[in-house]
């Protein structure tokens, strides 16, 4: 299996698949797990992302079709000591099954963010949620938007 390098911090890895440490590939570069997280809040924290079908003071110049992502709950994941995530303020009353599903809410929306930047979008409009429990992996987040420039 070819070795995939974080194109950030040069750590490297067994494969995209079946590598020790997940490895993903976004806009055509290879990032580490911990580096794609930084690069996915840094380029998409500014985008505009609403339940609504405009954007106030915007025009719509492009539709880029419908994009959608499913999450599954990491049930494994020790939540409490990841400490509180920026998004639920420093003293989040959040804990157990809440924290873990609004962790998994909120890697929803920001996949969802991260695949408009690769459609050649800049904004979601139309986002919703939904909560899904399959059978072999339990529960889930599926994040769906428009993505439009
Ligand atoms: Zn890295």
């Amino acid at each position: 299996m070819a070795q995939v390098v974080c194109s950030v911090c040069q750590a490297k890895g067994g494969g995209l698949l079946g590598a020790s440490k997940w490895f993903y590939r976004i806009l055509a570069r290879d990032y580490c797990e911990t580096c794609a997280e930084k690069f996915a809040d840094e380029a998409t924290g500014a985008m505009v992302a609403t339940t609504t079908a405009a954007i106030a003071g915007h025009q719509i110049l492009a539709y880029h079709g419908v994009e959608a992502v499913e999450v599954y709950v990491d049930a494994t994941a020790n939540v409490e000591q990841q400490g509180p995530p920026p998004y639920l303020g420093g003293a989040s009353p959040l804990k157990g099954k809440e924290r873990r599903l609004a962790l998994t809410r909120y890697a929803a929306l920001r996949a969802l963010k991260v695949r408009t930047l690769e459609r050649g979008g800049n904004g979601l409009l139309g986002v919703s949620f939904q909560y899904f429990s399959a059978p072999d992996v339990g529960l889930g987040v599926a994040a769906v938007g428009t993505v439009v420039t």
